[in-house]
């Protein structure tokens, strides 16, 4: 059993709805049991930056699965809301992104764990540490002091519970 750190975001359609119903596949799954929700949180886009703002969440789920079945996972819960693979960083209705697992370290092809834009990004660290104060890296590295050290930078908002 694993600890596992899900970012979820849309930044098309119904936003908040799509986070939610990424939650409701999350719990309607075996091997995988939700533990906490982050609040939502508003972000500027980053990569493609003309494109509507994004809702943000983390959801933080206990789970058997093994990484690769995590990221099946996230990608049929993404297929199953709308998700047309087209543009990198393009629009997306709903995106579900494996940050981290416990102490767990994948680098390979179509899958790198903790997931590689985890320590640039306030949209993912802020709601992370809402949920898991102490939660750190698998090299130990408490997150609290990435977030610390990226300083100013992008804007973030709390929205409000998910
Ligand atoms: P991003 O989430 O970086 O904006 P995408 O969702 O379009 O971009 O990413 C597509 C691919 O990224 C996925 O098909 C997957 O193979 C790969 N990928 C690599 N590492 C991860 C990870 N930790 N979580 C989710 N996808 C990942
Ligand atoms: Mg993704």
């Amino acid at each position: 059993m694993s600890t596992v750190y899900l970012g979820v975001g849309s930044n098309q359609g119904d936003r908040l709805v799509f986070l939610r119903a990424a939650v409701e596949c999350l719990e309607e799954e075996d091997g995988v049991t939700v533990v906490a929700t982050s609040s939502v949180y508003r972000s500027e886009p980053v990569g493609l930056t003309d494109q509507p703002e994004f809702l943000n969440a983390v959801v933080v789920v206990d789970s058997t699965l093994s990484p690769r079945g995590l990221l099946e996972l996230a990608r049929r819960i993404e297929d199953s809301n709308g998700r047309r693979r087209r543009q990198r960083w393009g629009p997306r209705t709903l995106d579900v992104d494996i940050l981290l697992i416990d102490g767990v370290e994948v680098d390979e092809p179509d899958l790198t764990v903790p997931h590689p834009g985890l320590t640039e990004r306030r949209f993912v660290l802020e709601p992370m540490l809402e949920v898991d104060p102490d939660v750190s890296l698998p090299d130990g590295t408490p997150l609290r002091e990435v977030l610390d050290g990226i300083g100013g930078g992008q804007a973030v908002w709390m929205e409000g519970g998910l």
